[in-house]
């Protein structure tokens, strides 16, 4: 006798269980897609012990007659197409005919529904793929569809399903997906009986996210309406003000023609397009939607259909990192705008605990590369030399007098300072700067936004041919070990190119002359003694590696160069505008913020609202 047999329908479809339906939250997919495409706009979802003994979705989509009813639980049964080659043009999430005959095949599986023109639904039992019972049954127009048992009948898929608070979060994330990509349908999810989360039918993206997420996340966003006419893709959605950052890529949403996806194309765009404007190993939040012709897209690769994939994937990935990109920079030119509107020059007060310092240099197109606090700085040293302890600003002094503005009422009421859009309140604790901004509270860490500006500026300047320096009055001599000494000769050329100027004179001693005008010069020394270990432990410094610079500046910015004259009023008020104007305003080169806001809406939900 052959051993060869045609399967019979139903193991057929408990095999295609398999594939299609790994888990629980696979079944609830499913069935919710299903409702959408059948118009809902309410969908209802409750489970039990991770939705393995018990899933019920209940719809007030459009139904199905007694005869649809039936028919849907065939293999292959679908309303949504009719040849392979409609496969390309796809826009309902099903399209395969097999979900619902393959829940039926490994569970308890009750369907009731009732289409618009019928006066009673009709209610369908089946049990492991066998028909039990079809009968009439009163309802409103509408599907409910309850799975129970999952795999009971087959142990060696059960035994794979994860603990029940695992597959219960698996439920959650995938319904609170579904909710964004619909905001207009109202969603309700159960637990046990108790409500785990549930959002009626929202106008926009924003107050779904609110609703799912917080206000707070909510606010945290800004629009992206990107699209690109040639390829006809455009990208939606909202996304991640520079600096926001979370610790999982949880709420980093994709969508492809408002299908949810697991899409590593999509999120290194995004992603990309936050380097530098986040904190390092942090992830932005985002809610973007990609919309695409159909054909541009294979959602066939795998049955759950959270894979896709792209017929052009690198046009993709160049699209979606210009977009965001494009989005992240308008809105950082809406910050800088806020911040610097109606403020007038900087002021060349800063205080100045420079040591006995001659500029060099200050051309005129130097001097303007030089950032004012610093030629302000410069400028005090050269009218009036003074030893760097005794300088006239104490920090202490400066902290409380700026955190108290009734004490200098001259920078209160200085019509020159009219109401920057970031008005600082205080100085506290010799680190934070406290400003009222549009948007809400801002706290900047002073230290590391100083460090963030000193660090493009240093970075631009290496960038240029000859930078601005500054002669020290009296040359710094310098004794270095053998190998520290060999190391900084073939290092040289190079450093004097950049502003130092280093001479050897003898063996082993050198004589620092001059310095940049970002290194102040009583600190000379030590840089170019840590230079010279980053030298050696990096092995040379290329000419035209940008990332030795890099280190370089980073070496430069570190604590122990901190310059300690920035706390005053307007120098912190002009840190916060040099802040702002940087590249990566939101962290420091260190990875750090620089700073945090509460917004106005947050103090808002944190008072109750109204
Ligand atoms: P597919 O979604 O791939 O078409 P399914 O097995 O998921 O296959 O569903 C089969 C058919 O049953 C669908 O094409 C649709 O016509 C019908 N159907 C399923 N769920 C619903 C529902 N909630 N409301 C109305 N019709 C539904
Ligand atoms: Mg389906």
């Amino acid at each position: 006798m052959s051993s060869i047999r045609i399967l019979s329908d139903r193991v057929a479809n408990q095999i295609a269980a398999g594939e299609v339906i790994e888990r629980p939250v696979a079944v609830v997919k499913e069935l919710v897609e299903n409702s959408i495409d059948a118009g809902a706009t309410r969908i209802e979802v409750e489970f039990r012990n991770g939705g393995k003994s018990y899933i019920r979705i209940e719809d007030n989509g459009k139904g199905m007659s007694p005869d649809e009813a039936l028919l849907c639980l065939e293999r292959h049964a679908t309303s949504k197409i009719r040849e392979a080659a409609d496969l390309n043009e796809v826009c309902s999430f099903g399209f395969r005919g097999e979900a619902l005959p393959s829940i039926a095949s490994v569970s308890k599986f009750t369907l009731r529904t009732r289409a618009k023109d019928w006066e009673h639904g009709t209610e369908i039992l089946i049990n492991g793929g066998k028909l039990i019972e079809k009968k009439d049954c009163g309802m409103p127009v509408g599907t409910v569809i309850e799975v129970a048992h999952l795999f009971n009948s087959v142990p060696a898929r059960r035994k794979f399903l994860k603990t029940d608070p695992t597959e219960t979060a698996h439920i959650t994330y995938n319904s609170r997906l579904f909710a964004v990509a619909h905001p207009n349908v109202a969603f309700r999810v159960l637990e046990n009986g108790r409500t785990v989360f549930q959002s009626p039918a929202c106008e926009n993206l924003r107050d779904r996210i609110a609703e799912i997420w917080g206000r707070r996340l909510a606010d945290d966003l800004i629009p992206v309406d990107v699209s690109d006419p040639q390829t006809g893709f455009r990208l939606s959605g909202l996304t991640a003000k520079p600096g926001v950052g979370r610790s999982t890529r949880r709420e980093l949403v994709t969508l492809v023609n408002r299908r949810p996806v697991d899409s590593r194309t999509l999120s290194l765009a995004v992603l990309d397009a936050y380097h530098g404007r986040i904190q390092k190993g942090r992830f932005p939040p985002a809610f973007l939607f990609l919309d695409i012709q159909p054909q541009e897209v294979d959602v066939n690769v795998h049955p759950a259909k959270r894979e896709v994939r792209f017929r052009d994937d690198g046009a993709i990935r160049r699209f979606v990192l210009k977009a965001v990109t494009d989005t992240l920079a308008a809105n950082r030119e809406d910050d800088i705008a806020d911040a610097v509107a109606s403020r007038k020059a900087p002021e060349l007060s800063a205080a100045c605990t420079r040591p006995v310092t001659e500029p060099i240099q200050p051309k005129p197109e130097a001097s303007q590369s030089i950032p004012k606090p610093q030629a302000a700085a410069i400028a005090p040293a050269r009218i009036a030399p003074v030893p760097p302890k005794t300088a006239a600003t104490k920090p202490d002094t400066v902290a409380t007098t700026a955190a108290n503005p009734a004490a200098q009422p001259a920078h209160a009421d200085t019509p020159a300072r009219a109401t920057p859009r970031w008005r600082l309140i205080s100085i506290l604790k010799k680190r934070y700067a406290l400003f009222d901004t549009p948007r809400g509270l801002v706290m900047l860490h002073l230290r590391h936004a100083d460090q963030r500006v000193r660090f493009e500026r240093i970075n631009k300047e290496f960038k240029h041919d000859m930078p601005p320096s500054q002669r020290l009055l009296i040359p710094h001599p310098v004794e270095f070990e053998p190998l520290a000494a060999e190391a900084l000769k073939a290092q040289l050329k190079q450093l004097n190119a950049q502003g130092f100027q280093v001479e050897e004179f003898g063996r082993n001693f050198y004589r620092i002359e001059a310095v940049p005008t970002w290194l102040s010069p009583e600190q000379a020394e030590a840089f170019i003694r840590d230079l010279v270990d980053l030298v050696r432990q990096r092995g040379g410094m290329r000419k035209h590696s940008a990332l030795s610079w890099e280190a370089v500046a980073r070496l430069a910015v570190e604590g122990s160069y901190r310059r300690n004259d920035s706390l005053t009023v307007p120098a912190v008020e002009q840190l916060a505008k040099d802040l702002l104007a940087c590249e990566t305003p939101h962290t420091s080169p260190f990875g750090k913020p620089t700073f945090s806001e509460v917004s106005w809406s947050e103090w808002e939900r944190r008072f109750g609202g109204d």
